[in-house]
């Protein structure tokens, strides 16, 4: 059972308007946030996603390549994952569980820390993050999960822990997956990863100007939605660029979530 639920913040993006909204916004930039989700169970702590690789600032080249130029990295020290456990008296050896909702780089920077954590992604996202397509290979950077690590690769959707369910939510990449957490008072809420930049993207179905499969993302927004309708979850998006984004999950979601934000 999910007894706790922190939101770590994890820095932030600048980038182009038309990359949250297909074929809108061209040459606005926006500020959106990155984030990643610790869950407290009885089976172990899960972290969902691990955030930008904490290294990048100092080695903007080595560490991200030509990508931090077309999106800018905004991170601190203490968005280092690390850094944020350590708020709450923790540490990667701590942490039994990591979902990767997909392996682009804003997601996978911290992953090289959980050496003693099973960490789920999707046996396509797997796959495909190493050997990408070159029309969409930039955000998919080895050195941020080439390591020997303990990851199992799961198809579909599947419950890991009492609870915790990852839900397959592909098109934004291929093997995308979010994550449906109840928790032990019965308050839901949905981590959509990329499959939802936004609140709109679900509530209107905008897919994301950057995607592997444009209908795979459609479909996944109308999976996401109708799950959100028939449960009533809160749905967390994964960038949304709302300058109020903490202010209003705090306010607005749940107050059976206790929701924490570190
Ligand atoms: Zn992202």
């Amino acid at each position: 059972m999910v007894k706790k639920i922190w939101v770590l913040k994890a820095g932030a993006l600048d980038l182009d308007r038309s990359i949250l909204f297909v074929g809108r916004g061209f040459g606005i930039k926006e500020r959106v946030p990155i984030m990643m989700v610790l869950l407290e169970t009885d089976e172990g702590y899960v972290l969902i996603d691990t955030g930008m690789n904490p290294y990048g600032p100092k080695d903007q080249e080595g560490i991200w390549g030509p990508r931090a130029k077309d999106l800018v990295p905004i991170i601190e020290e203490e968005d280092d994952v690390r850094n944020r456990l350590k708020k709450l008296n923790l540490s990667p050896t701590d942490i039994d569980h990591v979902v990767n909702t997909h392996m682009h780089w804003d997601h996978t920077g911290g992953n090289q820390f959980f050496t003693k954590s099973r960490i789920y992604v999707q046996r396509a996202e797997y796959r495909y993050a190493m050997y990408p397509d070159s029309f969409y290979a930039a955000s998919y950077m080895k050195n941020h999960y080439d390591y020997d690590l303990n990851y199992v690769l799961v198809e579909g959707d599947m419950e890991i822990v009492s609870g915790v369910h990852l839900l397959a939510t592909p098109g934004h990449t291929i093997g995308h997956q979010s994550v449906f957490v109840t928790m032990e008072n019965g308050a839901k809420i949905i981590i959509a990863g990329d499959a939802a930049y936004t609140w709109e993207s679900v509530e209107k179905i905008v897919p994301p100007g950057n995607c592997y499969d444009m209908v795979g993302s459609v479909l996944s927004l109308q999976k996401l939605q109708t799950i959100q309708r028939i449960t009533g979850a809160d749905l967390l998006p994964s960038h949304e660029p709302n300058h109020e984004f903490y202010h209003t999950i705090q306010n607005s979601f749940n107050k059976s979530l206790n929701l924490q934000i570190i």
